[in-house]
């Protein structure tokens, strides 16, 4: 289809994103043909780099775009005045005027922390959470995956399913969004929706996270959980490992974790352990356990000698392993009660007279529904 149409409707065409080619006509006047509805190419940092060979670019060029992209507050391309108008109009036409691959639509807010929630090009929702702490660290909490496929029964995510992996540009736009429009990130966890070490796609965006070029967090500062995926866990041993890995363990017994999640059926216990204690030898890193607290549940006797033998079975790689203590959060779905503090200070107490050293982690966003178990980017739950 060809329309030929007037100059203005072709520039509010162009600001809207679709392709207008010019052709000059009789006596100077300019008449711009649309050539129809064309599919915006599909953004990433690869076919950003592809696109600029195609276009026979100089190399310069691409570097000038990864600065605009992690270093400077920009967030559209007809922002980036360093690059000539031409080719901002042919970005612009091929991948949209949008820098990064997510738009805001709306912040919780409480005392020290923020819930982001995003919408992605496919309308697809997530979310992400600041944490601004006393010492003056500005924590961000990303997602990796829309919804989960874990299913762990006290957590909203795992209750949505799961949708789809995150691309890169979607786990590193959580981030970028924030350091562009908010404050500089000291430390990333990737803790948010979803289960990382199943994102094939994640091993990638840590390599963007840290990079010099790019957006240069230290590894160190850079944490990520799992529920035991044990061919992850080995992968980030080999590629990643000053990554800061939390294991969450949240039930010492094997029968009483499958019922709670589902997962631990595909990796048990004492399989995931052993691939942490690889770990543990190769980095001398220390190795945290989330334990989520749910009184009656995962606090009693038996729940304390599962974890002694844990700890012993370590043997002299014991002092390598913390447990992270974290009060239960109520969910809608789940009819249990919020663990009270004194709860999980007497727990934390019982697991010091057995030698085990635990803290219990500041829980930040729990009026927002931004605390650990509770993201769920607004979707219905599957009950
Ligand atoms: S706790 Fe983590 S792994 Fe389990 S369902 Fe929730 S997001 Fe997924």
């Amino acid at each position: 289809m060809v329309v030929i149409i007037c100059p203005k409707a072709a520039s509010i065409l162009q600001h809207a994103i679709i392709p207008v080619q010019k052709y000059c006509a009789s006596a100077g006047t300019m008449l711009y043909i649309y050539k129809g509805f064309m599919q915006l190419q599909k953004f990433s940092f690869n076919a950003l780099k592809e696109f600029l060979e195609q276009q026979k670019e100089p190399v310069f060029r691409h570097k000038q775009l990864q600065q605009a992209l992690f270093k400077e507050p920009h967030l559209t391309f007809h922002e980036l005045t360093t690059l000539p108008l031409p080719l901002r109009e042919k970005l612009i036409s091929a991948f949209g005027d949008n820098l990064l691959p997510l738009r805001l639509l709306s912040i919780q807010k409480d005392t020290q922390a923020s819930k982001y929630l995003f919408e992605l090009q496919d309308k697809e929702r997530i979310e992400s959470v600041y944490m601004q702490f006393q010492e003056g660290l500005r924590s961000l909490c990303v997602s990796t995956q829309v919804g989960c496929a874990c299913q762990c029964a006290f957590c909203a995510t795992g209750k949505i399913g799961i949708q789809r992996n995150l691309t890169i540009e979607e786990i590193l736009g959580q981030a970028l969004y924030l350091s562009k429009t908010v404050t500089p990130i000291d430390r990333i966890t990737l803790m948010g929706m979803g289960e990382a070490l199943l994102n094939p796609h994640i091993f990638e965006a840590i390599h963007h996270f840290t990079a010099t070029d790019e957006f240069q967090l230290s590894p160190y500062k850079l944490s990520i959980s799992t529920v035991g995926i044990i061919p992850g866990i080995r992968k980030l041993t080999q590629l990643y490992p000053q990554v800061t890995l939390t294991f969450s363990l949240h039930f010492p017994n094997q029968t009483l974790r499958e019922q709670w999640m589902p997962m631990a059926q595909h990796y048990r216990l004492e399989d995931i352990f052993e691939a942490l204690d690889e770990r543990v030898k190769l980095t001398h890193r220390k190795i945290y356990l989330a334990y989520m607290v749910m009184d009656g549940i995962n606090n009693r006797r038996q729940d304390l000698e599962a974890l002694e033998s844990i700890f012993e079975a370590r043997g002299p790689l014991r002092h390598l392993y913390h447990v992270n203590l974290i009060p239960f959060h109520p969910i809608s779905h789940l009819k249990i009660q919020e663990t009270h503090k004194s709860v999980v200070l007497r727990f934390q107490k019982q697991l010091k007279q057995r030698r085990i050293v635990a803290t219990v982690r500041q829980s930040f966003g729990k009026s927002i529904q931004a605390a650990c178990g509770q993201l769920s980017a607004e979707y219905p739950m599957h009950l």
